[in-house]
């Protein structure tokens, strides 16, 4: 892979382009200050940037739950860069050195960082989520540690799908799957996928997934699943109950965020097992049965965002045992970025992940 020449400071334009998020429906390219790392911190330049379903929550209903687009946003948190500037200090690093980057900027002091939890760091500032700007621009500081160097052969666009890549990584974590074990997925979205398919790599058995979009049913046969189910067809518990011979899934990962999906994980598991919940549901409520799921005994866990998973995700790419280059349905140009919202929002054009191209 080429790398791009080093840019000094001098070289540096003084403002950028960058999408901000006004309000509901509403991304203006407006030109803002470049900015400059301080000690411990690089100036990135974007390669490529992630459109995720968390940044079209906040384009479509303005706020995750009581994360309230409250002033103007720059959105965008899964993204590969090439270090442009080292800030003070920084000696693990080169310029010109693509990476991929963790948003997640923990304070590693608190309680949940000392113990090996730094997804659920109080003190976190988090890339494109209120009031931190993201990434949808050209240029962006960030601690040297979040960066992650990439290997030859894994391009910009695989690197910015390596944080989606992390959040499946954490997710199948949490569930302790073992080899041969069956499991569904509920939604053949981007996440949902990148499960199926971290899963199928810890040695899955049978991979059922529900989806009701035709394009995406069709999309995770071709990549992943074994079987898939339309929800809005089929009765999915019934299917997979009978795809199981009566017993039901080790584990179902709910990634769809609607309304009966975490209640159709809980009846397709088996007695004993475990319900992971990824997805994020426009209405800030979660719909469970009690008695279901306490007759069962099941172990339900929640995924928050993700931890130490970069350097596993990289040699998963890297090594071939995982490929994320097909869930990359759209490339995109900033100045379209709005266009990309829309379609990305309205399911449109077949599309699975949208990746913005900064070059
Ligand atoms: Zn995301
Ligand atoms: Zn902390």
């Amino acid at each position: 892979m080429p790398t791009p020449p080093p840019t000094s400071p001098d070289q540096l334009p003084e403002s950028m382009p960058a999408a901000l998020l006004y309000g509901i429906r509403d991304i203006r390219l407006e030109n803002i200050p470049v900015p400059r790392p301080g000690p411990g911190e690089v100036l990135l330049k974007l390669a490529s940037v992630g459109v995720c379903g968390s940044d079209v929550h906040y384009y479509v209903d303005g706020r995750i739950g009581d994360a309230i687009v409250e002033a103007p946003i720059i959105m965008g948190h899964e993204f590969s860069a090439t270090i442009a500037e080292l800030g003070a200090g920084v000696e693990s690093l080169a310029v010109g050195q693509l990476v991929a980057v963790e948003p997640a900027i923990n304070c590693g002091h608190c309680e949940m960082c000392l113990t090996g939890h730094p997804n659920l760091c109080p003190n976190v500032i988090f890339c494109g989520t209120p009031p931190v700007n993201g990434v949808f621009t050209h240029y962006a500081v960030m601690p040297a540690h979040n960066c992650f160097p990439l290997p030859q052969g894994v391009s910009a666009i695989e690197g910015a799908m390596l944080e989606p890549l992390g959040v499946a990584i954490h997710t199948v974590d949490l569930s302790h799957l073992k080899v041969g074990q069956t499991i569904a997925v509920l939604g053949a979205g981007p996440i949902g996928l990148l499960i199926a398919a971290v899963a199928k790599a810890a040695g899955a058995g049978k991979i059922y997934m529900t989806e009701p979009l035709a394009h995406r049913r069709q999309f995770a046969l071709d990549y992943i699943a074994d079987e898939v189910f339309d929800p809005e067809t089929q009765d999915v518990v019934v299917e997979i109950m009978r795809a199981t011979a009566g017993r039901g899934v080790d584990v179902s990962f709910e990634a769809a965020g609607a309304q009966e999906t975490p209640e159709q994980g809980a009846e397709m598991v088996r007695l004993g097992g475990t319900l992971v919940l990824c997805g994020i549901p426009s209405e800030d409520e979660l719909h469970l049965k009690a008695s279901l799921i306490r007759r069962k005994g099941l172990t339900i866990k929640m995924v928050r965002r993700m931890k130490h998973v970069y350097p596993r995700a990289i040699l998963l790419v890297e090594t071939g045992m995982i490929d994320v280059k097909p869930v990359v349905s759209h490339l995109v140009a900033l100045e379209d970025i709005q266009d990309a919202f829309e379609m990305v929002a309205g399911y449109e054009d077949g599309v699975i992940r949208a990746v913005v191209e900064m070059d």
